[in-house]
């Protein structure tokens, strides 16, 4: 029996403010949900995960909670199928309120991720080691970072107006991405698109192109558009982007509009499990692969996903969703040991207020739109039970217990439909 035998977990959803950002399939709702996942061992350390905090991902994170206790925190190898093994069919449908395909590989890639985050996060105390030396030493001394530029409203109906305010237009783009450019340094623009027609969104790029001539860019309408408008768009687009994030859904149509277009194909899409990746081989659908250690399973199955991408020549980036410090700390791990990681990450940090979250993150701070890669053992974050007290009663006090930006869409706009494609 290991000395830091697990012997406890609890799994705590949280919610924090989030700003009116529109996308594909309606707007974020006032209140982003999380769950933290704590790690106890017999040697009295703790191991830390975040991970999604809807309903029906909070039971699935319960019954895995059960089979990892008794384990060592090194038996990370043996995560997957032992989680599997107790979700036993259960893990299909949607989970998490994330766009595209919930198979149940992703589904079960969710539950485990957390799990993967705090037993590396205990091997690293144990061993006096930061995650990144545990996964096999770093590539690089700071992980780049995108801005992550969306449509929004200035406020969500009837509160303040948020210190980003409005942006509906191209105008309103480029405003929002020279605040973010000036504070926190980016050096790689991404547009989250799918909200308005197709021609406006390009002329955003194109104003962004033409206000940040020296940055790359980046399109991704979530699939609302179909091949012959991806097509179109790529067309009038061409150099100006670096890659083409999901235009349009599946397989098939990624493909065709990666051969008619020329441009990189990039998804988190239509490659969410390692069962999808023969097919997109076999089509040469995508060029860049988003790993993200929330749905993939972890760092080890996304560091995987990178090595396998490497032998096919297919480049990596790294997809984000509404998150607090322990993701921002595990991406900046994942990061910096991903030898292939050729683009800047993704991430929706600036859209938190930093006054909210349930760790310090003092040692992961921007600069030039970098994180450097801090050498504390473990992840390097500490939970503050007083902080993760406030969220957790703010999830108490809310009545959103799963994310559905359709429905609160709807719930401003009566007529709104999500259709897809939408042009
Ligand atoms: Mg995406």
């Amino acid at each position: 029996m290991s000395r830091h035998e697990i012997n406890h977990v609890a799994i705590t959803p949280v919610a924090f403010t989030d700003p009116p950002l529109l996308n594909a399939v309606g707007v974020h709702e006032p209140l982003a949900l999380r769950a933290i996942v704590e790690v106890h061992t017999a040697s009295g350390l703790i191991g830390l995960g975040e991970t999604y905090g809807d309903a029906g991902h909070l039971e699935l994170l319960t019954k895995a909670a059960d089979a990892v206790k008794g384990a060592s925190p090194f038996d990370v190898g043996r995560l997957w199928s032992v989680i599997s093994g107790v979700l036993d069919g259960t893990a299909s449908g949607s989970r998490t309120g994330l766009m595209g395909p919930e198979t149940s590989g992703k589904t079960i890639g969710s539950v485990v991720a957390p799990f993967d985050s705090a037993f590396y996060d205990l091997q690293g105390q144990i061993l006096g080691e930061p995650v990144w030396s545990v996964l096999g030493g770093k590539h690089r001394d700071k992980v780049d970072f995108s801005a992550y530029l969306f449509y929004k409203w200035a406020t969500h109906p009837g509160a303040e107006e948020d210190r980003w305010g409005q942006a509906l237009d191209p105008a309103g783009i480029v405003r929002q991405a020279q605040k973010m450019v000036d504070e926190y340094g980016f050096k790689s623009l991404k547009l989250k698109g799918g909200v308005f027609a197709p021609e406006q969104e390009a002329d955003a790029i194109e104003a962004l192109r033409d206000a940040f001539p020296s940055l790359p860019l980046r399109v991704d309408p979530n699939g609302a558009w179909s091949v012959e408008t991806s097509v179109r768009i790529g067309k009038r687009l061409g150099e100006a982007l670096e890659y083409y994030e999901d235009p349009t859904m599946g397989l098939e149509g990624m493909s065709e509009v990666a051969r008619r277009t020329g441009i990189p194909m990039a998804t988190n899409m239509c490659v969410v499990e390692t069962g999808h990746i023969p097919e997109a081989i076999r089509l040469n659908s995508v060029q860049v692969i988003l790993i993200d250690q929330h749905y993939w399973g972890g760092f080890r199955p996304s560091l995987n996903l990178a090595a396998l991408s490497k032998v096919f020549g297919i480049g990596v980036s790294m997809h984000s969703n509404s998150h607090l410090g322990i993701s921002l700390a595990g991406m900046v791990h994942l990061g910096a040991a991903t030898e292939n990681l050729t683009y800047a990450l993704d991430t929706h940090w600036p859209w938190k207020d930093p006054s909210e979250d349930i760790v310090s993150t003092a040692d992961f701070q921007f600069a030039d739109g970098a994180i450097r890669v801090p050498d504390k053992p473990g992840l390097g974050v500490e939970l503050d039970r007083e902080a993760l007290g406030r969220l957790h009663e703010k999830y108490l006090s809310s009545s959103i217990r799963t994310r559905n930006d359709t429905g609160y869409m709807q719930s401003i706009e009566p007529g709104y439909e999500y259709v897809a494609p939408r042009w």
